[in-house]
């Protein structure tokens, strides 16, 4: 059994130390936080079958293009002479054909639903129970534009065989009687489920310590040491960590971890903003996505969770009241009786997708060395995915055999 090393401890890195315990070895997960508040906390919590798409759609560049001169649009790409950005977008305009999108849609779906049969079972486990509810998702549209696409989209899902069902506005409205609505219709992506990240976080936590994980809080990975092709310790200001297998787990601090090792992790981080408003749930019971204006809206922890925008920047902290401004607009025009309040901007959580620029995520070793593992690059499903790439951690740790295809996902992939 091996001494593995995490860096990182969002919903990839507490995952994989979850199955790597699960299988015998001996896990130390160090964060530079307190893990108690980053990216794998205030997501929509949405576990999404449903998107078999990448990120990088012929669509996509258009759409993108016209967004980043609308202050209010649900996607910025800050203009930069950035190398990473510059690197970022170049691939991103290779990838986005259907060629890719054709060769993605396999190895995601596949790595989906793995990812929510583990969710289903570890729901299941004592000490979890995360609220996971399966009643799908709905992508509610406004124009002919996006009913045709989502119809398209619908039928390609049903070809891969993920259960999903183009409604009208009739239909939608029996199956939330309580909520006005303003749409043409959506589809119901009945493959897909939602759970409470930080639930799910906190009952991953309780139980990795319990188990006797080492888990090490505001301990940021400074140094990493390598010699004749493998990792030998790696370092936080004047501590020292050594183990026989590492995972990079950063999300969108990866890059920064790669360049400790020399090995090149091509993402962007791409903040988001969620909010939460309390008594709203018993108007809405499926979550909703809003196909045009790009929010999610999640049923959780007795109230909504409103949460959207992707803005590609260097990591920071400002709010861009603004966009938050788009996602609390844009509501009300899908579903006139549903009008949140802005919020303040104390209440404003904010966090940063690890966002790769093919739209695929990062899950194997590096070609350069021989016991690093990269896990990350999950952009906006990095909480779908999160139990799938943990097991698939495991597998490539303990020298088994994936379950699924992993090719795709290669690090040093083109
Ligand atoms: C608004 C919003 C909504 C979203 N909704 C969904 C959704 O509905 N469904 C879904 O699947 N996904 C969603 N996502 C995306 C999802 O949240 C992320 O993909 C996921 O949380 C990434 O997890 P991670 O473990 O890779 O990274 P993180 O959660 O960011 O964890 C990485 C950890 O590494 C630590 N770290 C970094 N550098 C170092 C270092 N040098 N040393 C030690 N530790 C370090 C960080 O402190 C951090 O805790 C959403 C994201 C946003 C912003």
């Amino acid at each position: 059994m091996a001494k593995v090393l995490i860096i990182g401890g969002g919903i990839v890195g507490l995952s994989s130390a979850y199955y790597l315990h699960k299988a015998g070895h001996q896990v130390t997960v160090l964060d530079k936080g307190d893990m108690t508040d980053g990216c794998s906390y205030g997501n929509a919590g949405m576990i999404v079958p449903s998107h078999f798409v990448p990120l990088a759609t012929p669509g996509m560049v258009k759409q993108g293009i016209r967004w980043m001169f609308n202050s209010k649009s649900p996607f910025y790409v800050k203009p930069s002479l950035n190398p990473q950005l510059i690197s970022w977008g170049l691939k991103f305009l290779k990838k986005a054909n259907a060629g890719h999108v054709e060769r993605s849609a396999v190895p995601l779906t596949e790595l989906s639903l793995l990812s929510k049969k583990l969710y289903e079972e570890l729901d299941k486990e004592p000490g979890f129970g995360f609220d996971l509810v399966e009643k799908g998702i709905l992508m509610f549209y406004k124009t002919e534009k996006a009913a045709e696409e989502e119809a398209h989209m619908a039928q390609k899902g049903c070809s891969l065989g993920l259960d999903m069902e183009v409604l009208s506005a009739a239909d939608c409205m029996k199956l939330q009687p309580n909520l006005q609505l303003d749409v043409l219709g959506a589809v119901h992506y009945k493959c897909d489920a939602h759970l409470s990240p930080n639930k799910l976080m906190a009952a991953l936590i309780k139980y990795l310590k319990a188990a006797g994980v080492n888990l090490v809080a505001n301990k940021e990975v400074t140094k990493i040491e390598a010699s004749g092709g493998k990792v030998k310790r790696v370092l936080s200001f004047h501590d020292e960590f050594t183990a026989d297998e590492y995972i990079v787990a950063g999300g969108s601090w990866s890059p920064a971890i790669g360049k400790l090792l020399d090995i090149k992790i091509l993402l962007m981080p791409g903040k988001g903003y969620s909010f939460n408003i309390k008594d709203h749930q018993q108007i809405m019971q499926i979550p909703a996505l809003l196909a045009e204006a790009r929010v999610a809206i999640t049923p959780m922890n007795g109230g909504l969770r409103y949460g959207g925008t992707m803005e590609l920047d260097k990591i920071n902290n400002r709010v861009n009241m603004n966009r938050v401004k788009g996602i609390v607009e844009s509501v009300p025009e899908y579903f006139p009786g549903l009008k949140p309040a802005l919020p303040a901007e104390k209440d404003i959580w904010f966090g940063f997708r690890p966002s790769s620029a093919d739209g695929l995520p990062y899950i194997g070793r590096s070609k350069s060395f021989n016991n690093p593992t990269i896990a990350t690059g999950h952009g906006t499903m990095g909480l779908s995915l999160g139990a799938a790439t943990g097991l698939l951690v495991n597998a490539i740790i303990s020298g088994t055999s994936t379950s699924i295809s992993i090719e795709a996902f290669a690090p040093d992939r083109d």
